[in-house]
């Protein structure tokens, strides 16, 4: 291989000696992307979960541009600005009663990080040093650094890392209508009294397999937490912003996190920023005249003030726009084309939580790293569809602005795919 040549670009999650083209994009509007050859591709995954609203939101991009024109970026310690102060006050009003204060970063997994830190930060300021056990859920995904594979599910993807990972206690998936084993486990491992915090994704396991568990189990593990007195983290990085049919999942379960992680869906999906909101109690015990208890993280790009003013146009989309209204409509429509695939033999565990739907196809090859997933994507891009199965599980998490036409194109290719695939 003539090594400056060939594929100069090294892209995500990409085996390039399998997929060598990459799909080359040149514009967004609304549910559906341009080729640079002209096809218009429905983009049936949101962009990787980011887009809310649909592409190229006119008032975030509006947002965006006035923003670029006053203040690009400028340091974040010892300094703030509008864009960073009007999303913080808009966050503290529609995130949990108990989440009092705003950290800044730029992606999920540093939004992760920046909780786990905390988390540890808080017991070892207030004197419980013992206290640095972090217990996680089966199949959790929280990002591809260090520290977020250590608190995700372990396997092909990060074995190669594993010498550099932290030990965790990890918590079996609750079963549907069987979350016993699942709760007995959180309750044992919290007896130990060495736990600092529980991390999980409320109501649905993305880059796990798109897998859902009930608002019941969810406030159960969090009574189990309250219980022993470990810090509950909330990673809504992907079912935030409506996702699961409410602006975030822990309001469906009535779980008050005591740490909360937001990124994907915070821009609209334009532009990358991610927060982490906690309670009072964990931002008191870094309140200190003594500096060895600040609390030491920073990325040169914290709040970035057109990322902000990209989120605060967002909210206002939120705030004055009937959004929760279009989500349920998006659900709805899921629902009825879903209806189908239940009577199908020939997929199973047919889902829905909110926007989001997702099925096993009953493939004649099982597994991520099987030839089915990279089969499933070629099949349903030669049809213009962005369709990213995870191994044998097709899911659909389509922007918000997705029409009724669309959704039929999407159900209708995934029905052809059975014909070829099981
Ligand atoms: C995508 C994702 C992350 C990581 O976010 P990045 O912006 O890709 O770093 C973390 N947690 C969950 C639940 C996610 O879905």
């Amino acid at each position: 291989m003539n090594a400056k040549k060939n594929f100069p670009i090294w892209h995500p999650f990409t085996q390039h000696a399998v997929l060598p083209d990459m799909t080359h994009i040149a514009g967004g509007k609304g549910a559906y992307l341009t080729a640079k050859d002209g096809r218009r591709i429905f983009d049936g995954i949101s962009s990787w979960w980011v887009v809310t609203h649909g592409h190229c939101e006119p008032r975030i991009i509006e947002a965006i541009r006035d923003q670029a024109g006053r203040l690009d970026q400028v340091i974040f310690a010892g300094h703030t600005h509008d864009p960073a102060e009007a999303l913080a006050e808009r966050l503290l009003e529609v995130t949990p009663s108990t989440l009092n204060h705003v950290f800044f970063s730029d992606s999920g997994s540093t939004s992760v990080e920046v909780a786990l830190k905390m988390a540890l930060g808080y017991w070892r300021n207030i004197g419980k040093t013992d206290r640095t056990r972090i217990v996680v859920m089966e199949n959790g995904y929280h990002g591809d650094t260090i520290g977020t594979m250590s608190v995700g599910e372990r396997g092909v993807f990060n074995a190669a890392y594993e010498p550099l990972m932290f030990d965790v206690t990890s918590v079996p998936f609750p079963r549907p209508n069987d979350d016993a084993a699942t709760i007995a486990a959180l309750e044992a491992a919290c007896r130990n009294g060495d736990v600092a915090a529980f991390i999980t994704e409320p109501l649905v396991l993305g880059a796990g397999g798109m897998l859902m568990y009930s608002p019941d189990t969810l406030g159960q593990l969090k009574a189990v937490c309250e219980a022993h007195d470990v810090l509950f983290i909330a990673d809504e990085v992907m079912t935030g912003w409506g996702r699961t049919g409410s602006m975030f999942a822990c309001e469906i379960a009535g779980v008050e996190p005591d740490i909360a992680c937001y990124s994907k869906g915070i821009t609209g999906g334009s532009l990358p920023l991610a927060v982490t909101l906690c309670r009072s109690e964990i931002f008191e015990a870094h309140y200190s005249t003594d500096r060895s208890k600040t609390f030491f993280h920073s990325s040169s790009y914290t709040a970035n003030p057109i990322a902000c003013a990209a989120a605060v146009a967002n909210l206002k989309i939120w705030q004055e726009e009937p959004v929760l209204e279009t989500i349920g409509n998006l659900a709805g429509m899921q629902h009825e084309r879903l209806a189908r695939f239940a009577e199908d033999a020939r997929f199973e565990n047919i889902r829905q939580c909110g926007t989001i739907t997702a099925m096993d196809l009953k493939a004649r090859d099982d597994g991520y790293l099987s030839n089915v997933g990279p089969k499933l994507y070629a099949f349903f891009q030669e049809r213009n569809l962005l369709l990213r199965s995870l191994g044998n599980t097709i899911y659909v998490m389509p922007p918000y602005c997705s029409t009724a036409d669309d959704l039929d194109v999407v159900y209708g290719a995934i029905a052809d795919a059975a014909e070829t695939f099981a």
